[in-house]
């Protein structure tokens, strides 16, 4: 039954629906139940997982001028519902509404809008009558959101964040598909309990891991880790799974914070500017990310300085400039002997997330680096 109500809505042209009907005509149940690779293939309506969409804006709400504007057009202009309609696809494969919670780029995110947001998807979560939720964000701070979220929201329900690289106004834009491929996800039973999860290009990242790293093609993200699976034609395929710690099992909770700490990035180079951290520090800093060359390295010349931090009261967090890779502890540097604390694989941009959350809980080194460890 299920299959006819699906058959009666699609195309005829689609060969294994066809098929499907000619069966049904000629009423033998035993071959229906013989077609259930067409059944397994369509979704009936009444089965269908009911998703969230939860609109921010970025590229993927974007427009240009023409079609060939791929790099040069104004993000956070198309609603949601128009979003949505654009798609009739997602029909096929969830129940959707969509939501719009921001129309911005997402360089203008705020610790106040993460806050806003995470509090909005918990509450969505938290109703029976939603299976997943879908949130559409700019790719340039989707790095942070995805992390954020992965460790504030206490479900195993799918959370999956998207967007895309070009506008839906240029040829070949990429969202439209990554949007399908984040409903299928949030969608999918198989993606229940596997913490936040990032749609882009086919692939399936894990929040916590997923990070820009080319500002201009399609195949922006990557985990320095690899991919966890792919979305292929409505399929969510798993290849890995996440170890660290996230959603029901953190000890992190949106619905009890109001508001993060500042956390500031001081970014490595040659000739480094000690002042720098001076103003960091005076800007109300709680932590210093030092986003530190190779394996998250201080200069000779910086190293009184950051100790000076240090003794202050603000926390020192040594991350790496490098994509991959990942920064050991009392390697580089004296960690232990300083009171400092690498941010093991996490980018600086992460590693602000987690510091920032981290603080909210603790101010004791230990239970700083012991986060850092288990996130
Ligand atoms: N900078 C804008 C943003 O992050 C557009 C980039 C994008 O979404 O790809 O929202």
């Amino acid at each position: 039954m299920q299959c006819l109500a699906f058959a009666s809505r699609i195309h005829p042209q689609e060969t294994n629906v066809r098929s499907l009907i000619q069966l049904l005509m000629r009423g033998s149940m035993a071959a229906l139940v013989a077609s259930n690779v067409a059944c397994a293939q369509v979704p009936a309506a009444n089965t269908k997982p009911n998703i969230v969409i939860v609109a921010t804006g970025g590229t993927i709400a974007g427009a240009g001028a023409t079609s060939a504007n791929s790099a040069t057009y104004q993000a956070a202009k198309v609603p949601v519902d128009k979003l949505i309609a654009g798609i009739p696809e997602l029909n096929n494969v969830a129940n959707v509404r969509g939501e719009q919670a921001f129309q911005i780029a997402s360089e203008s995110f705020t610790n106040e809008k993460l806050l806003q947001l995470g509090k909005r998807v918990s509450a969505l979560v938290k109703d029976p009558g939603v299976d997943g939720v879908v949130i559409t964000h700019g790719t340039d701070t989707l790095e942070e959101t995805s992390f954020f979220l992965n460790l504030v929201v206490h479900t195993d329900k799918p959370i999956v964040v998207v967007g895309s690289m070009r506008p839906g106004t240029a040829m070949s834009a990429d969202g439209m598909l990554n949007l399908y491929n984040a409903v299928v996800l949030a969608g999918a039973k198989s993606a229940r309990g596997k913490g936040v999860l990032v749609a882009m290009n086919d692939d399936i990242l894990t929040g916590r891991d997923a990070a820009k790293r080319t500002n201009i093609k399609t195949n922006a993200f990557a985990s320095g880790w690899g991919a966890l699976g792919m979305v292929v034609e409505g399929q969510a395929y798993w290849f890995r799974a996440p170890v660290k710690r996230h959603t029901m099992k953190s000890e992190f909770d949106i619905d009890t914070l109001t508001s993060l700490p500042e956390v500031v990035i001081v970014y490595g180079s040659g000739n480094m500017t000690p002042e720098l951290y001076d103003a960091a520090v005076k800007s109300g800093a709680k932590a210093i990310i030092n986003a530190g060359t190779g394996n998250g390295s201080v200069p000779n010349y910086l190293v009184d300085t950051l100790k000076r931090v240090r003794a202050g009261g603000v926390h020192v967090v040594r991350s790496s400039r490098i994509a991959d890779g990942f920064v050991i502890r009392n390697s580089e540097q004296p960690d232990d002997q300083y009171d400092w604390v690498v941010a093991h694989d996490l980018n600086p941009q992460k590693a602000k997330i987690l510091a920032a959350l981290a603080l909210t809980k603790s101010n004791s080194t230990a239970e700083l680096q012991r986060m850092f460890w288990e996130y």
